[in-house]
């Protein structure tokens, strides 16, 4: 399972300004790559300073292992809630039972939080960013000005 690297794949985002375009917003950020290695076990505390203003930002860097277990959670949640949309969906449409319906819902947002989330867990915990920083999934989110 070499799916978590080394150092974190997510990085601080720094927002500049947000105006809307188009119907959507553009987001000019910059980012600031993780350079912190993941711990053998347990959490690692470490300060990452952004790259736009300077600020000292302390992340908190979970081990390969535990964000494998989180992920693997994930997933599980996403594959056995899955069926339980699936069922529930079918005694909803066959008896237009309420509980059914409200079960079918719980159970699809179970489903796709599991999945996202097992897609995007990376095991970076980014406490005190304040309004402007927020961890960076994708890079594709706007114009990076490094
Ligand atoms: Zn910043």
């Amino acid at each position: 399972m070499g799916w978590i690297r080394e150092y974190p794949r997510v990085q601080v985002r720094h927002l500049h300004n947000a105006r809307p375009k188009f119907g959507e917003w553009e987001l000019t950020i910059s980012v600031t790559p993780i350079a912190v290695r993941r711990p053998a076990r347990g959490v690692k505390q470490a300060t990452v300073v952004c790259r736009a203003c300077g600020a000292e930002l302390g992340v908190r860097v979970h081990s390969a292992m535990s964000t494998r277990v989180t992920k693997l959670l994930l997933l599980l949640l996403g594959i056995v809630a899955t069926p339980a949309t699936v069922a529930l969906s079918l005694i909803m449409v066959e008896t237009d039972n309420g509980g059914a319906i409200a079960g079918a819902w719980v159970s699809l947002f179970l489903a796709l939080g599991g999945f996202i989330g097992c897609y995007f867990v990376d095991g970076v915990r980014l406490p005190k960013g304040g309004a402007l920083h927020r961890l960076a999934y994708q890079r594709r989110q706007g114009q990076d000005h490094g």
